[in-house]
């Protein structure tokens, strides 16, 4: 990892964790994973085992509750390796900081061991066949009924869907946007797989349908109305967060190919590595990944804080880290060449996965207008108040 805030001896020692654990368990099969559709269940296994999906679990729940900057530090290792573990650490994170932040003491104590041991997966259910970036317009309804609610509707994209036992799903109750918890095995609810996704590959995608789908009373989250603004709002902030790290990760898996391959391969009597055309591109992609990492640090210290400026702090570095891994996999592929298009090198795996970061957890134009409103509004977006915000180190 390149110089940035300094870590503290324990975030450093977490991240030597995370990068040996995803050379060693990763990197070598995320190719054959990402041509299967799927992560193997010994996998899962062992990454649960770590204790790897309690990472935004309260300790008392029995998770990891990680700092934000050992989380972001997480996010971009596995994310060097492959994406789609990184996927799966972003939606089931995300629905277990809803639940630690907005459920009841049953729901938590219910399902926080569970998803904190990996002996439930979360999924994240809001996106509809018409309802993308525009969350407000959303069909699926939930009606009272005798002991709980009936759900009716479709959800499209969800990630780790074929997999999940808990969907944190948006419904309207009396016309509000609403979030309910909702069990696999839930009769009325049918999960079919997507296949053939462009990029992370092995993220298991689903839609689900849900046909009068009954559920009991205790599986509202939040308060009625309380849906989107709150519950949906809080859950995917943490989602950009780990998306934006996760897109450092990529770029500097492409930065790395790059400089291993421009090492090796000749042409016309010499190293591609001393072609100042083949330099721009490794400059490019090596300034690319180190401001990535400063901005999400940002972020992280800004979260960390408790300051209301880490929400701007992380469209900024959601933003410009996926723009940067998706331009840095596009000069990865031209370097390697042909290589670059074949599967004997990731590159072209990232490339995918890297065009799908700039669509999730809000799309790279809904991050440009909403930052240029931000920044007409306070004039103020990406500034802070300079060294006394800035701790030398980042807690944890
Ligand atoms: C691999 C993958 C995994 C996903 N996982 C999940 C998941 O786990 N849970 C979940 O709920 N959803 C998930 N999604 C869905 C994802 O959140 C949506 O795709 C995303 O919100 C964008 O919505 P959309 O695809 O409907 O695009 P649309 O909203 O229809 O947008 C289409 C295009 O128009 C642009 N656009 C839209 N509005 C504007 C505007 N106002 N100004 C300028 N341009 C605009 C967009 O940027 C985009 O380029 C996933 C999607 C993918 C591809």
């Amino acid at each position: 990892m390149a110089v940035g805030v300094q870590l503290t001896p324990r975030q450093s020692e977490s991240r030597e964790e995370y990068e040996t654990f995803t050379r060693v368990s990763i990197a070598p099969y995320a190719d054959t994973w990402d041509r299967a559709e799927r992560l193997p269940e010994e996998f899962l296994s062992d990454f649960a085992a770590r204790g790897y999906l309690g990472s935004t679990v309260p300790k008392e729940y029995g998770g990891t509750e990680l700092d934000p900057i050992t989380f972001g530090l997480f996010n971009e290792e596995l994310a060097q390796g492959c994406s789609s573990v990184r996927s799966l650490v972003t939606v089931h994170g995300m629905v277990s900081y809803a639940i630690a932040r907005w459920g009841t003491e049953q729901q938590k104590g219910h399902w926080l061991p569970q998803l904190a041991q990996g002996a439930a997966i979360g999924a994240f259910a809001l996106t509809e066949p018409g309802a993308g970036s525009d969350v407000k317009e959303i069909k699926t309804t939930a009606q009272r009924t005798e002991g709980g609610f009936v759900l009716n509707g479709e959800k499209r994209w969800i990630t780790f869907g074929q997999r999940a036992d808990v969907y944190l799903l948006f419904a309207r109750l009396d016309g509000q946007p609403t979030a309910f918890l909702v069990e696999r095995d839930t009769l009325g609810l049918e999960v079919s797989p997507v296949v053939g996704i462009l990029g992370t590959r092995a993220s298991l995608l689903a839609e689900l349908n849900l046909v009068d789908c009954l559920v009991p009373r205790n599986a509202l989250l939040s308060r009625p109305g309380f849906g989107l603004n709150t519950v949906a709002a809080s859950a995917l902030e943490l989602g950009r967060y780990s998306v934006a790290w996760g897109c450092v990760g990529i770029a500097q898996a492409c930065l790395d190919s790059s400089l291993d391959y421009a090492d090796r391969r000749e042409t016309f009597g010499t190293l591609l590595r001393n072609r100042q055309l083949v330099q721009r591109m490794v400059a490019d992609m090596a300034a690319g990944a180190a401001a990535a990492r400063l901005l999400c640090q940002q972020a992280g210290w800004l979260r960390q804080a408790g300051d209301p400026r880490s929400i701007q702090a992380t469209w900024l570095a959601k933003y410009f880290a996926s723009v940067t891994a998706f331009r840095s996999a596009t000069d990865a592929v031209q370097v390697h060449g042909a290589h670059g298009c074949g599967s004997e090198y990731p590159v072209q795996r990232y490339l995918r996965d890297a065009k799908v970061m700039e669509i999730i957890e809000g799309s790279t134009e809904i991050q440009q207008t909403t930052i240029a409103e931000s920044a007409f509004h306070t004039r103020l977006i990406g500034r802070t108040n300079g060294r006394a915000d800035a701790p030398t180190t980042m807690g944890g």
